[in-house]
């Protein structure tokens, strides 16, 4: 099935505005089971959004567009698609009885020119707006056309995807009204006009081993399966490789279970979650089963460790907190690191973010503690410790073990890779106890 998605507005095309429904439709239409082939973004002009829509009605089973259904003068897509499948526009009683409730509740004038948005191409299958004014629209490009207000577009003799008209889908620009719409109406749609549509996704989420370096090693004995229709993919990550693994059609479900358990066999304790799963609430489901405690010393990372675990709902049953030591003084004053440590082998060194992993520890009397020091850049670096160096300590009741990396990244993502290294450790530590 070829699904594609077409993004009107000028404000795209002029960097104004970040195209968020590009990666929210594709994700949440991947997830549905149909991945969107192709995607493009044009500016509000007549000849663009036909020409787009033209040539993805040519391809696709699927076609969905988003924006420009609002009421102003650069709102185009409803009226040049209905001119050009040829279909009328007809004003809809219920879009305007919805849009005088909407200002009514509102207390507040209708303006005149919401007017546009009562008329909708005939045949159109109409989603009211529960956050805005501007309906959804669904057509059938061809001939076929469902009757207004009908529950399922007209079910097509023939059910191979091909041989059907293809479905167009107007959704509107705001991401607060188009989210919501997307969920409660469309993925309904979708579920009934494509349901013999099997596609399956699953995402192993490893870490601790490069992208290219996961590859070759899963590669040769992926390769069967590759050949009897599975598809692999890595996405590389700060810190994380994901191995992504999709079929369709019949017998998707099996060739998913063998390529996961070659995956699994293979990369073993590398993989730390599945699909959505991030390695911060890995850390909180481990640490609450094992009802442990957990506090942090971050100097490089300035406290992003500590954002990422208060990121998941149940943090507060397992960490205590976090103390940001930035300066040397800071390091002495609240974590108790000695000066002569500070001075011998400098902040940036193993007895340090040994120290200030103690010191955490018993300052906030937790079962664990992480410590983070090294140096972000671009300044800084000697020869023996170059740019990106860091160290990263893990204290618990028995012992502190301090791991040296060299993340060599720009700040931004060098704090990313070292929180994802520093919970990588303690993951270890509580996998293997
Ligand atoms: P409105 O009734 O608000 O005019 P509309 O359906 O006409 O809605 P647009 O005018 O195209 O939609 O866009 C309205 C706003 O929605 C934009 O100013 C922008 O903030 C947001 N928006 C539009 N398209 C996108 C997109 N692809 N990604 C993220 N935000 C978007
Ligand atoms: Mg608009």
């Amino acid at each position: 099935m070829n699904v594609e998605i077409i993004n009107t507005g000028s404000e795209l095309m002029l960097g104004r505005v970040l195209n968020t429904h590009q990666q929210w439709l594709c994700r949440r239409l991947a997830d549905l089971g149909h991945v969107v082939t192709r995607q493009v973004a044009v500016a509000d002009a007549g000849n663009e959004i036909q020409q787009a829509v033209r040539e993805a009605l040519g391809r696709a089973d699927l076609v969905i567009t988003t924006g420009g259904l609002g009421p102003t003068s650069d709102d185009l897509t409803r009226e040049l698609i209905a001119e050009l499948l040829g279909k009328k526009l007809i004003e809809n009683k219920d879009v305007l009885a919805h849009i005088e409730n909407f200002f009514a509740k509102r207390n507040r004038p209708r303006p005149a020119k919401t007017s546009v948005e009562t008329f909708v191409p005939e045949g159109a299958l109409v989603f009211l707006n529960q956050f805005g004014t501007a309906p959804g629209l669904a057509l059938r490009a061809g001939s076929g056309a469902w009757r207004p207000g009908s529950e399922a577009l007209p079910v097509s003799p023939d059910p191979k995807p091909q041989t059907r008209d293809p479905i167009l889908i107007m959704l509107p620009g705001p991401p607060r009204e188009l989210r919501p719409m997307f969920d409660a109406s469309i993925v309904p749609l979708l579920q009934r006009e494509f349901a013999d549509e099997i596609f399956i996704c699953r995402t192993l989420r490893s870490t601790g081993v490069g992208e290219s370096r996961v590859q070759e090693m899963l590669e040769t004995d992926l390769q069967p399966l590759v050949k009897g229709g599975l598809e692999i993919g890595y996405c590389a990550r700060p810190g994380a490789v994901d191995v992504r693994l999709t079929a369709s059609g019949n017998g998707a479900k099996e060739r998913i279970s063998a390529g996961e358990a070659v995956v699994q066999k293979i990369l073993g304790a590398h993989i730390f979650g599945f699909d959505d799963e991030d390695i911060e609430s890995v850390i909180v489901r481990l640490l609450a089963a094992q009802k442990k405690t957990l506090s942090l010393a971050e100097s490089c990372t300035g406290g992003n460790i500590a954002h990422r675990l208060t990121n998941v709902p149940g943090a507060s049953e397992i960490f205590l907190g976090s103390v940001v030591v930035y300066a040397n003084s800071a390091k002495e004053k609240f974590l108790g690191v000695s000066a002569k440590s500070l001075l011998t082998h400098g902040a940036v060194s193993e007895v340090v973010a040994r120290e200030m992993a103690m010191g955490a520890r018993e300052k906030l009397g937790s079962d664990f503690a992480i410590a983070v020091t090294g140096i972000a850049g671009p300044g800084g670096g000697t020869p023996e410790k170059p740019v990106g160096t860091v160290f990263i300590a893990l204290a618990s009741a028995t012992k502190v073990e301090v791991r040296k990396m060299l993340n060599p990244w720009d700040r931004e993502t060098f704090k990313q890779v070292t929180t994802q290294q520093a919970l990588e450790l303690l993951r270890m530590a509580l996998i293997f106890t």
